[in-house]
């Protein structure tokens, strides 16, 4: 079953120190899946070099998360 406001389209964010790619249908360690990046919590860090949110780009590729 899906509902017209279920959805929410958001970017992906890519590291720009290692490249990794943050994927908000995915979340990462303790952050769940479904998780849009503008709601990680400031301590969050890459999990592959440790850079800070602020070391993060957005990509054009966008997914749809579930609400
Ligand atoms: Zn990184």
């Amino acid at each position: 079953m899906s509902f017209p406001n279920g959805k929410k389209r958001v970017h992906k964010f890519s590291c720009t120190q290692c490249n990794f790619v943050y994927d908000p249908r995915v979340g990462n360690g303790d952050i769940p899946p479904n998780t849009p990046f503008e709601s990680l919590p400031d301590s969050w860090v890459c999990p592959k070099c440790g850079a800070k949110l602020i070391d993060f780009k957005k990509k054009y590729e966008v997914v749809d998360i579930d609400l």
